[in-house]
């Protein structure tokens, strides 16, 4: 697709997302000649800065440009930092814009963009708003000469309600197909798989059902714990942070129909119905019998004292945050009625990994000697990080006398590809929304869909009665009672270990 000349003004310029993400994801665009002819940079935020100290900050003196391995082209460095430029909006953003409208104009002119702008929001959250009503103001949200996009980092809301606002309000300023709400898990290459592997191939989706698969495991573990983000965090937990967002949009990936096509909003309404299938827990026994949460206590971990999450740097000491949660529930709908769904999130596990297993049952009538517990099941993994890949686990026979099955895998790794570059997140999602592609972008209805699920057990784990607070030690998989949610007295696949 072709990428039209366009200007992309960034608020919050200043901070840690732009130095750490963004501009590494532009400089490696723009070295593999992905970015349009003409294009510009335009940084805004509160600091005071001028167009050489923004260049050397962000760009020249970056610690965060890895080239991808390879070396830095300090020329080519040189010469894209000459398409860097900042403007400062004072102390809240919630000024006049006409400085900044102004330069933008002159930028335009310059470097002959044409008026087509993307406005990428990445300041705290408290100012999407602002700052959306303040482009509408000084008519920069007009399209009559280009077009203008609105990029939204997460956190998107912070329950049903107020991400129920955030929409209105920016809808106010900006049309729905304006607004791209970014969730940097569907930049990853393995997510988008999900669709090639489910939607292009004959031999999964035939099985892809409530008829062959058994039960359906997602996990998501950090090694590390809330490091210097504890007071962000702490109002935030587990559930916020990775659940409502990057771990239900796997799920939608995994439950939906397939789509009639592959234009965006096909995709999107069929994500869209998988989320609203999802069966909402209501009462306190369902909630008590089907969530867990933890947080992790001050242990050891290879000889090194680990702080437990309370004594963290900008934690309540007395909170009540989770640092891990573990959510069983059903998906309603005809496919998947009656297969448990299990989910955990959690912080200071003994790896860092992401990873979705689909259980398949076993054979209903079973001829063969089994050599090992479960050795039979088959398995579908994907692996969405690190070492990204498919996995399959199947049944094979131990050569010699009889019929001794034994497990065995069929794999494969995206670094086999090894001639293919695997774009970063970041940079696929902005080469998207450059293009105007908004299929990885999360709708409103998405993200309201989303927090319907989420914001009852919220709740419950705020207001109920009898809701536990579990405690486990850095470097375990979680309390031992989040296995107590998996049917049959069984347990969670651990990655790497079963
Ligand atoms: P940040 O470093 O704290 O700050 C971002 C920008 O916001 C800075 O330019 C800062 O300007 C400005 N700012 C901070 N507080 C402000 C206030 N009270 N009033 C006006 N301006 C203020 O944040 P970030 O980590 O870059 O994150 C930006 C957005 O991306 C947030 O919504 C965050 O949730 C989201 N996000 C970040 C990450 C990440 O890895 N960092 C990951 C996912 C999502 P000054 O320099 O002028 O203070």
């Amino acid at each position: 697709k072709k990428i039209e000349d366009q200007i992309l003004v960034i608020f919050g310029a200043s901070g840690d997302l732009t130095a750490r993400k963004l501009i590494p994801a532009l400089f490696n665009l723009y070295r593999a000649k992905q970015l349009p002819k003409n294009f510009v940079v335009l940084g805004a935020s509160r600091s005071d800065m001028s167009d050489e100290e923004f260049r050397d900050k962000v760009l020249l003196k970056s610690s965060y440009l890895n080239g991808n391995g390879a070396e830095i082209d300090e020329k080519l460095l040189h010469d894209f930092s000459q398409r860097f430029f900042y403007e400062d909006l004072g102390g809240t953003y919630d000024t006049e814009y006409s400085k900044l409208r102004k330069r933008v104009e002159s930028l335009k002119k310059s470097f002959n963009t044409s008026g087509n702008i993307i406005y990428y929001l990445s300041t705290p959250p408290t100012l999407y708003e602002t700052v959306a009503r303040r482009l509408s103001e000084s008519g920069m949200n007009t399209q009559n000469n280009g077009w203008k996009r609105l990029i939204v980092e997460k956190p998107f809301g912070y329950s049903l309600e107020t991400a129920k606002k955030l929409n209105q309000g920016l809808q106010k300023y900006f049309t729905e197909p304006q607004i791209y709400r970014i969730d940097h898990y569907l930049g990853k290459e393995t997510v988008q798989n999900l669709l090639v592997t489910r939607f292009s191939n004959s031999i999964f989706e035939p099985l892809w059902n409530r008829n062959y698969i058994k039960h359906v495991e997602i996990t998501n573990a950090e090694s590390v714990g809330v490091e210097k983000r504890g007071g962000y965090y702490d109002k935030s937990g587990a559930l916020r942070d990775m659940f409502q967002n990057h771990l239900l949009q796997i799920v939608s990936l995994v439950v939906m129909e397939p789509p009639i096509g592959n234009h965006p909003e096909e995709i999107r309404n069929e994500k869209v119905k998988a989320l609203k299938s999802l069966r909402i827990m209501r009462d306190e026994q369902t909630l008590f019998d089907n969530t867990i949460r933890a947080q992790y206590v001050a242990s050891e971990v290879k000889g090194e004292e680990v702080k437990g999450y309370r004594q963290e740097d900008g934690v309540d000491p007395s909170s009540t945050t989770e640092t891990f949660a573990a959510i069983k529930f059903y998906v309603d709908n005809w496919r998947w009625h009656g297969v448990p769904f299990y989910v955990r999130t959690a912080k200071r596990m003994p790896t860092k990994v992401t990873e979705i297993v689909i259980h398949f049952k076993t054979p209903h009538h079973q001829i063969f000697m089994d050599s090992g517990v479960n050795s039979k099941d088959n398995k579908l993994i994907v692996r969405i990080q690190p070492d990204e890949g498919i996995l399959v686990k199947f049944g094979v026979k131990v050569p010699g006398q009889g019929f001794k099955v034994e497990r065995a895998n069929l794999d494969f790794y995206y670094s086999s590809l090894s001639e293919t570059y695997v774009m970063d997140a970041y940079e696929r999602l902005l080469l998207d929304a450059m293009q105007g592609d908004a299929t990885l972008y999360a709708r409103a209805d998405e993200v309201e869909a989303a927090w319907e699920f989420v914001d009852p057990i919220l709740d419950y784990w705020k207001n109920g009665k009898d809701v536990r607070m579990y405690g486990y030690a850095a470097g375990v998989w979680g309390p031992e009672n989040a296995d107590d949610l998996i049917d049959d007295n069984g347990f969670w696949r651990n990655p790497g270990e079963n």
